[in-house]
């Protein structure tokens, strides 16, 4: 029994260790995620400038082609012989005028925009880059979590096969099978008062009169583990297990 509870005690330790091996990809991907996040972010905050930048020279483009258009307006003046055209002119060149009024005004407030946006770039980009620093140092923790993990696996591993050589043969093959039908967790657990440790389903009387002499190891009738008493888990495989018939 005591050659099995070791045998046990290695294959919970295994499954933990595959189980953080499984888990730490998702944690990856998890970081992955977080990080287009970001990039996204800064991106966005970037952008936000150059769409600024991009309406203050259209802007500045704008007043040109009104000031170019008032030049020529007023070169027109000079030729015009009709004071109706004369007076048209006048009030184009005044429409031009309060448009580029009107830019000019759009451009000062552009600038007041953009000096808050780029301060605002250069902050988030401090704070992105220093959560992106924050991500690459969990990621490699978790990759030397990961090689540990492996590692650690490899060197339980190796110690399986002298333990299951030690073992009762019968019994190392009712474990194996228990082991295999639960995929998980533990196949032998102690009977705690009067109880399964496993499912905790109250056992029959004898049964655990039986698993407290210490003579055998009985399945529990409810999960089918087997339950051992813990006061003769010290015990070599001397004990046996009680037929299954005999907890029906
Ligand atoms: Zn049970």
């Amino acid at each position: 029994m005591k050659t099995l509870l070791r045998l046990q005690d290695l294959d919970l330790k295994i499954e933990a260790c595959k189980a953080r091996e499984a888990e730490i990809p998702n944690q990856k991907s998890k970081f992955n995620i977080q990080r287009e996040r970001l990039r996204a972010e800064l991106e966005e905050r970037k952008k936000t400038c150059t769409t600024l930048e991009l309406e203050q020279r259209a802007c500045e483009g704008a007043i040109d082609e009104k000031g170019a258009q008032i030049g020529k307006y007023n070169e027109q003046l000079n030729s015009v012989k009709k004071n109706e055209e004369y007076q048209a002119l006048l009030h184009e060149i005044d429409l031009q005028k309060k448009q580029i009024g009107i830019k000019e005004e759009r451009i000062l407030a552009i600038m007041e925009e953009l000096d808050e946006a780029k301060a605002r770039v250069e902050e988030d980009s401090k704070r992105i880059d220093s959560e992106l620093k924050e991500i690459d140092r969990q990621c490699a923790e978790i990759d030397t979590e990961l090689e540990e993990a492996i590692r650690h696996r490899a060197e339980l591993e190796a110690q399986e096969a002298p333990l299951e050589n030690d073992a009762d043969p019968v019994l190392l093959k009712q474990y194996k099978r228990i082991r295999g039908r639960l995929k998980m967790g533990a196949a032998l657990v102690p009977l705690l008062n009067e109880v399964c440790g496993g499912c905790h389903m109250r056992m029959l009387p004898q049964v655990v009169n039986e698993i407290l002499a210490g003579v055998t190891m009985h399945p529990c009738r409810h999960c089918g583990r087997l339950v051992y008493s813990g006061d003769h888990a010290d015990q070599e495989s001397d004990a046996g297990i009680a037929p299954e018939s005999a907890t029906d």
